[in-house]
């Protein structure tokens, strides 16, 4: 079959398939504190409001600048921290409020893979036992059955054996991104949030580290939520992709729909500055101005009405609901609420 024959039958058995994860107006603030007595005087708005749901087998890539609470989303519907207000259904289980040996139950369903594999991986500890602890943790294998598993892992994500035996300051970037992601595959997860995972990595490895994710996709069954700052390296892992602006979540579609043609000028903008490879195809990139506002006092009505090139005066006033605009596509914007025309 040719790729684009696969990309279609994928999407398609896509729409037929269960879904997994279920987030339901989630909002995540961080309390502002100040003084002596560390009153609270404000909140962070790290997320606030954003409602998403992820098919089993597929990958929904999230995107957006620095700050927009991409990461902190991770966190929070991974239970990392707690949400403020929303509910996470994981598999048909309501996993917001679980707490003690019921959450420790639901995680290990759902693992993280982090940007940085420099900070992320306890520099003291043997690449086997940083692999090997969440298994630890989980089961009651013996040693024995602990080192075969994870040198049978390492090989997989194309380490060696031997490197059971070696700490995280022998590797490369890009090998301690396999360590990070062997640890997060060791007990056979549903759910892998990875943050950024080859932000921190060259170029000329991040392909690498995209395709083996790809590879273990299929062979682990796996569903993947997928952060990246920018489109580009969204591009080839994702099914679909949310593009989230200080706090809210402002388009959600399907990957290619939303690469030919952005509704929200947010994804206009973001889409505008990937590298076209064909000269012919020569487009407008459009420039915004500024940074992302702070969270902690943050533009009212449209959020984004501060640095949108098309903001209309009631931008100021009206916010904006994610809402569905065409078939599978999902726009906050007032351009395209009938009722605010
Ligand atoms: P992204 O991953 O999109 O770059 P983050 O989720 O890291 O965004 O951050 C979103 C906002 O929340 C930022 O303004 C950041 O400074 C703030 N933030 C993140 N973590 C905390 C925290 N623990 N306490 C207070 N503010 C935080
Ligand atoms: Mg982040």
């Amino acid at each position: 079959m040719s790729e684009q024959v696969v990309s279609e039958k994928k999407k398609k058995d896509l729409y037929n398939k269960e879904v997994l994860l279920e987030v339901k107006n989630l909002k995540k603030y961080y309390p502002v504190t100040a003084g002596f007595f560390q009153r609270k005087v404000g909140d962070v708005k790290a997320v606030d409001d954003i409602t998403l749901s992820l098919k089993k087998g597929e990958t929904f890539g999230l995107v957006g600048e620095s700050g927009c609470g991409k990461s902190t989303a991770g966190r929070t519907l991974l239970r990392l921290t707690d949400p403020t207000e929303g509910q996470i259904i994981f598999d048909g289980e309501d996993i917001t409020n679980l707490r003690g040996s019921k959450l420790r139950k639901a995680r290990r369903n759902f693992q993280m893979v982090f940007q940085d594999p420099y900070a992320s991986l306890n520099s003291k500890m043997m690449v086997g036992h940083l692999v090997d602890e969440p298994l630890r943790n989980y089961t009651n294998k013996s040693h024995k059955e602990l080192r075969e598993e994870v040198k049978k892992l390492l090989k997989r994500v194309g380490l060696r054996a031997e490197d059971y035996y070696k700490y995280p300051h022998e590797f490369s970037g890009g090998q301690r991104q396999r360590i990070g992601i062997a640890r997060a595959l060791a007990l056979n997860p549903k759910l892998i949030i990875a943050d950024e995972p080859v932000s921190a990595l060259d170029v000329s490895i991040q392909s690498q580290v995209l395709n083996l994710l790809k590879e273990l996709q299929d062979e682990f069954d796996l569903t993947y939520l997928f952060i990246a700052h920018d489109l580009s390296v969204v591009k080839h892992m994702s099914d679909r992709i949310g593009v989230m602006y200080l706090g809210h979540m402002v388009e959600v579609g399907d990957k290619e729909e939303i690469y030919h043609e952005p509704l929200h000028p947010y994804t206009q903008a973001l889409t505008s500055a990937i590298p076209e490879p064909n000269p012919l195809h020569k487009k407008e990139r459009i420039i915004l101005e500024g940074d992302v506002p702070s969270p902690q006092n943050p533009p009212t009505g449209c959020v984004f009405h501060t640095r949108c090139p098309v903001a209309m005066p009631k931008c100021k006033e009206i916010v904006p609901q994610l809402k569905e605009v065409r078939p599978n596509r999902q726009v906050a914007c007032l351009l395209y609420e009938e009722e605010n025309k």
